[in-house]
């Protein structure tokens, strides 16, 4: 299940082509169980249902399993903590959502840059 196309081929009879499409699940690194619309990771083992037109399959892969070492490897850190924050507080996490406050928290990060840098011009 290591590859996209063993994963894909698990998606023969995938229920919600017109809702998320299968290249879209397969490539995030899960493989349909051919139950209702249960996916699996083949990395972590993390099990992902009731998916949605608005969801992205990489964000729903961070959301519920962020400790999985294909998310680690294929999204920023920054992404995944951002993702995790926003699970925490409830917030709806869309490819929208997360792209505003991932550059509301690089503005911010910025702005700390530059607050340190005015603290070591001054000594
Ligand atoms: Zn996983």
């Amino acid at each position: 299940m290591a590859s996209y196309e063993s994963r894909l081929a698990t998606f023969s009879h995938w229920p919600l082509d017109n809702i998320i499409s299968r290249e879209e699940v397969a490539q995030a690194g899960f493989f349909y169980t051919g139950d209702s619309d249960c996916t699996r990771c083949y990395c972590c083992g993390g099990g992902v249902r009731n998916w949605k037109r608005e969801d992205n399959a990489w964000l729903e892969h961070a959301r519920w399993f962020p400790c999985c070492a294909l998310v680690q490897s294929t999204l920023s850190e920054e992404l995944v903590d951002v993702v995790r924050e926003m699970r925490k507080n409830n917030q709806k996490i869309t490819t929208d959502s997360v792209n505003h406050e991932l550059t509301r928290t690089q503005a911010k990060q910025n702005k700390d840059d530059q607050m340190d840098e005015m603290d070591t011009s001054r000594d």
